[in-house]
């Protein structure tokens, strides 16, 4: 997808993806899994009509032997046709992805495991996991582990994993405003203890108490930590998902120099790139957004340019469900920093080089360096 988009040929790190579906979908699944509402509605409609729906008939049609802008349903009818390993191959074939970090933390059903989608991308694809906290938490203690050891467990568990990073949830359940400093462990053993497993013994970690204690344990593992920030589903309440919120635990966390990396971001990408620009470890992207917002990408990405360092920005698609959103996560994210770089560069306002320079920063070297990633 790159060769002709200026300035972002070369190699791309998706740093924050899930699995896809293993199921042939209908239309009604389809459309449930393409954006973070839940489907076609009543009033919303068909999915189909917006800026992703645009993106998947304008450039995921033509790779299932469609004419660019497909109908809908002619679409799905062609993507039943192949199945849904065939569209995976093509889709995951054509995105052009060199290194993936997958989030093994959310299987709602079963989702294409970390191997399944390197074989799905090709050959030269690596790729690496990254543990959500959360989920390690609930597994050890539905495993039976004792309130006053779970955050040790789950440290030790950090270091033996051989992930490359851990990821936050806390958004999604208590809120960003973790706190400045790492809570005692009494207090913790005690929010541990008061959680209670559901009738089939499985438990859901959701204390503000326990999930900062969570986060305090990575960056004290020297862990990468990713954390959920804005855009999510409806479970999410976004008033709690800026990321100004984390202003007190990103200072107290500056001098560990463990980088923290702020996921999807948007509506407040311009708060994140603030925050990238003032905490020397905190990094950011555009994952989710880019996608969602399709052939408008572009201006995400130059407002998060207006203040956030070079060296800060990653990429990541945030793919879950359907390989379409690998590819759209790709193309549109080149696309749309290719476009912000020639315009620097026509108006003399940058030099080639340091466009083909800060290209392969975003696309691969900044995440390489984040993460600690080998090199080939
Ligand atoms: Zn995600």
């Amino acid at each position: 997808v790159s060769e002709e988009i200026p300035f972002v040929a070369g190699p791309l790190v998706d740093h924050h993806c899930h699995g896809v579906v293993l199921r042939d979908l209908d239309r009604a699944s389809y459309e449930s899994l393409m954006n973070e509402g839940a489907g076609a509605g009543r009033w919303t409609g068909t999915p189909f009509d917006s800026m992703l729906g645009l993106a998947i008939r304008r450039h995921c049609a033509p790779l299932l032997g469609l004419e660019p802008h497909a109908d809908p349903e002619d679409y799905l009818v062609r993507r039943a046709e192949l199945g849904h390993e065939e569209v995976g191959r093509r889709m995951l074939g054509a995105a052009r992805l060199d290194v993936l970090l997958v989030d093994t933390g959310f299987v709602p059903e079963p989702l294409s495991s970390p191997a399944d989608l390197a074989e799905l991308a090709g050959d030269r694809v690596r790729v690496h996991e990254v543990l959500r906290l959360e989920t390690v938490a609930e597994r050890l203690l539905a495993a039976g582990a004792s309130p006053a050891g779970l955050i040790d467990a789950v440290g030790r568990r950090l270091v033996v994993s051989g992930a490359v990073g851990a990821k936050s949830i806390a958004a999604y359940r208590s809120g960003l405003e973790l706190p400045g400093e790492r809570p005692r462990d009494a207090d913790v053993a005690r929010a541990v203890a008061s959680l209670r497993p559901r009738d089939d013994g499985t438990f859901r970690v959701a204390d503000p108490i326990v999930q900062a204690a969570l986060a305090w344990t990575a960056i004290e593992s020297g862990m990468p930590l990713q954390l959920h920030v804005g855009y999510g589903d409806s479970d999410v309440d976004l008033i709690r998902c800026d990321p100004l919120l984390l202003t007190a635990f990103l200072r107290a966390t500056a001098p560990y120099g463990v980088p923290v990396l702020l996921l999807h971001n948007y509506p407040f990408h311009r708060h994140a790139a603030y925050l990238a620009q003032v905490f020397d470890h905190v990094f950011m992207d555009l994952g989710l957004a880019v996608h969602n917002t399709g052939p408008m990408a572009r201006t995400l990405v130059a407002e998060t340019l207006e203040l956030a360092p070079f060296g800060k920005l990653l990429y990541s698609s945030d793919a879950f469900g359907l390989p379409e959103l690998y590819l759209l996560g790709s193309l549109l994210f080149r696309r749309a920093l290719s476009d912000v770089l020639i315009d620097l560069v026509s108006t003399d306002e940058m030099s080639a080089d340091d466009a083909v320079r800060i290209g392969s920063l975003v696309l691969r070297d900044n995440a390489v360096r984040a993460y600690g990633l080998a090199v080939r």
